[in-house]
């Protein structure tokens, strides 16, 4: 590298870490980041005093590279283990509440139990370990299978809609069609197995800290990387289209959001970036006149009933110092592809239709909201259908040829925060030799 300038285009969490680790070893970095805050996906909501996560809810236990993060930002105190229950609403009409201590599943009946922990035993334990938010390895046989064609017995029927369709839901807020077999493998153990740790600033929080420590500019869109004899040389903005030269580029926004920056000789990143599809939804806020049961923090229709707000998160349960007013604040999950059609529709038209399948989950609620307010990502998390895997590796791969640029996602490592810190890590290795703390 001729120069230890480095610009990092987007300050999500993906992009401050990259920073952050450059930092520390000594290189100018300058962030330039499009919207007017830090923390990307990451996104706090105040009101009246209450902060509530419309973007990502949690960290997990096993995100040692965030964790690390959270303690280096002085953020080890705000630290909360979310605790309580799952709780469904049945088909016909009854409730079931899910502790995850519970090993017996009720939802999955006996057979399900038995297949599921046999599961657990022959791939998870002794068989194939699947690195935590790192995609290094090609597993054709599991990346090109869809994720139903692994149940298809009429017994693995509780399991379809039970394990299945709710880790989908989970982990990706997509319907399970759209998922090869190995997102669902990853997503089973990182979802199963972990505690889930919220912080009681908001997960946007460590965002926050992190941006403080870093030189970022707001409100600066990038156009286009800018390149001289085959390497990237800079960046043009796209205010005034003027030219800001670097040693390296980092690109660290979504593949979507890169593709119009790609220059004409990097023809075949672009195709890659611009083929990554992302589940949309509009998100509904409902501020509720009462607390909800602070045993449950988190409601779910019956998966099998596929209603287009899949599971609602009570911010309150969930992380009860971020609402001083001890009232409950609905956050409701759209599902993809079924939230696609209200994407463009009114605020009272996504409501309405929230309203509805939340009453279902929690009858009576429809009538206690003081308020509502709806929140449109666009980009949630990546889909990952049968091949996805194959054409990432093959983007790393292609993507070391190129000279003067870097790329970080969390699409790169499997979607989730920690993810995007693990993207960061190897492009930071990239251009100084070192980078995060390495997962297994
Ligand atoms: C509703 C929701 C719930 C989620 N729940 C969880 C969860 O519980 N746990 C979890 O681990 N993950 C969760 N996620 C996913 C997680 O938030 C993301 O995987 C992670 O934050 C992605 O980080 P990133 O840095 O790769 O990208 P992003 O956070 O998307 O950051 C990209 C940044 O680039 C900026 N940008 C875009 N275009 C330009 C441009 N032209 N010029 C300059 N800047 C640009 C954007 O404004 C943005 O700030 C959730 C996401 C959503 C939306």
């Amino acid at each position: 590298m001729e120069s230890r300038n480095v610009i990092i285009v987007g300050a999500g969490l993906g992009g401050l870490s990259a920073g952050y680790w450059l930092r520390q070893r000594g290189y100018a970095v300058e962030i330039l980041e499009a919207s007017a805050q830090p923390g990307g996906r990451t996104v706090l909501l105040e009101r009246k005093g209450d902060r509530v996560d419309i973007g990502a809810q949690f960290y997990h236990s096993n995100f040692h590279n965030a964790l690390g993060f959270i303690d280096a930002m002085n953020l080890g105190s705000t630290k909360r283990t979310i605790s309580g229950n799952i709780r469904y609403a049945l088909e016909d009409g009854s409730f079931f509440v899910f502790d995850r201590r519970n090993p017996y599943n009720k939802l999955l009946g006996f057979r399900g139990n038995l297949r599921m922990y046999r599961f657990i035993l022959k791939f998870l334990l002794f068989g194939r370990r699947l690195p935590h938010y790192l995609i290094s390895e090609d597993m054709p046989d599991w990346d090109s299978m869809e994720v139903f064609d692994g149940f298809t017995s009429p017994h693995d029927r509780p399991m379809k809609d039970f394990l299945v369709t709710v880790i989908s839901m989970g982990g990706t807020s997509g319907l399970p069609e759209w998922m090869s077999y190995y997102c669902y493998m990853r997503h089973f153990s990182n979802i199963f197995f972990p505690n889930y740790i919220t912080l009681t600033g908001g997960i946007a929080s460590l965002a926050y800290e992190m941006a403080k420590h870093l030189s970022v500019r707001y409100e600066t869109p990038v156009r286009k990387l800018v390149t001289e004899k085959g390497r990237v040389v800079g960046v043009q903005l796209e205010s005034n289209g003027s030219v800001k030269k670097a040693g390296h580029v980092i690109v660290a926004t979504t593949p979507p959001a890169a593709a119009p920056m790609m220059p004409e000789e990097m023809e075949e990143q672009r195709r890659f970036l611009e083929s990554v599809t992302y589940v949309q939804s509009p998100m509904p806020i409902f501020f509720l006149d009462r607390p909800l049961d602070r045993n449950i923090w988190c409601y779910f229709n019956d998966p099998k009933l596929r209603k287009t707000y899949g599971y609602a998160i009570d911010e309150l349960s969930k992380a009860p110092e971020m609402i001083p007013s001890g009232k409950s604040v609905l956050v409701g999950f759209g599902i993809d592809p079924l939230t696609l059609d209200l994407m463009d529709k009114p605020d009272d038209v996504v409501l309405k239709k929230a309203k509805e399948d939340i009453e279902l989950m929690i009858p009576g609620s429809s009538k206690w909201i003081e308020d509502a307010r709806v929140h449109r990502h666009k980009f949630v998390n990546a889909l990952y259908p049968p091949g996805a895997h194959r054409s990432v590796l093959d983007f790393l791969e292609g993507a070391k040829t190129l000279r003067g640029v870097s790329f970080v996602s969390s699409v790169l490592c499997g979607e989730a925060i920690e993810a995007a810190m693990v993207s960061a890590a190897a492009a930071v290795r990239r251009v100084c030799g070192w980078g995060g703390v390495l997962t297994s």
